[in-house]
């Protein structure tokens, strides 16, 4: 077998915490342990949200804990060449639809829909959607794409399904309810889940599996508020033909409410604790890592 390949995925929209550095000194120290390589991967494709001081941050703050990673690290927003392609594998496949409607539409659609009786959500909560897009005429479609509406390009759940049939994910850690072991992907429970906007030409989704594969990775070990995405990233996966890596989803770190950590909390920032006089070794010990 091949030397396992992991990665550290951080979003640099805000400082790291120690929820991050729990993730990356358990793919760390995996790696190491196994013989593996150890990657890092910038998703930086949320250009509103994403800043180059962060991205700077990221670097330094894993440096003082004491992670290497191999080079070249991989911007996300510097291949969306390769996430396009996946898109326009899809959409010949008629796997893809464009939908116009505003983030206002989309909630006044859902209230109608909740005012007769439930309306699905998937699993972060966020409604179905209750769209019809999917049904406009292929005139109407070419019409608005031309025009300077905003639209959202989704990915048709049935039709994919109808393609796939049932998936599975070998998990190597345990979900937030412990599952373990062979799992069954429930792709379904995201709906037309969207894979790129107008002006962002990928989504995290697509860009996940797209760059996962790229990067050679095949353990995929990350926080298990990401374990039901994992559904939708198989799914994508097979309908690209690309290779299924391992998953290990992991506890997260919460704060004294048993909140999850938020980028902009003082108090488990790693720069702040730093500051405040910290060591690496004081970190590891932190998020229970010896
Ligand atoms: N970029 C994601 C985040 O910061 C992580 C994605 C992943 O590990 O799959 O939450």
């Amino acid at each position: 077998m091949p030397p396992p390949v992991f990665r550290f995925a951080p979003s640099p929209n805000g400082y790291l915490h120690l929820g991050h550095a729990y993730s990356a000194l358990l793919n760390f120290d995996l790696a190491r342990r196994t013989g593996g390589s150890f990657l890092l991967r910038i998703e930086d494709i949320d250009a509103t949200r994403c800043r180059p001081e962060f991205e700077e941050a990221i670097y330094e703050d894993l440096s003082w804990l004491g992670i290497t990673w191999q080079a070249p690290v991989r911007l996300q927003s510097e291949h969306l060449a390769d996430h396009r392609v996946a898109l326009e594998k899809l959409t010949a496949r008629r796997l893809i639809y464009p939908s116009f409607e505003s983030r206002a539409e989309i909630t006044r659609l859902v209230a109608e829909r909740e005012a007769v009786g439930p309306w699905p959500r998937d699993p972060d909560g966020a409604p179905h959607y209750p769209g019809n897009a999917r049904s406009l005429s292929r005139q109407q479609r070419t019409q608005l794409l031309r025009s300077d509406a905003p639209y959202a390009l989704r990915l048709d759940m049935a039709a994919a399904l109808a393609r796939t049939g049932q998936l599975h994910w070998a998990e190597h850690g345990a979900g937030p309810n412990g599952e373990s072991g062979r799992i069954a992907a429930r792709p379904d429970g995201w709906g037309d889940v969207i894979l790129a906007r107008k002006e962002t030409p990928t989504s995290y989704h697509l860009a996940v599996v797209i760059d996962d594969a790229l990067q050679g990775v095949t353990e995929v070990v990350r926080g298990e508020d990401l374990f039901w995405s994992t559904s939708v990233h198989r799914l994508l996966q097979r309908l690209l033909a690309l290779p299924e890596p391992a998953y290990r989803h992991h506890r997260l770190i919460l704060d004294s409410d048993r909140r999850k950590l938020s980028k902009s909390s003082a108090a488990t920032g790693l720069r702040e604790l730093r500051a405040a006089g910290a060591t690496p070794a004081e970190i590891r010990r932190l998020v229970g890592l010896t």
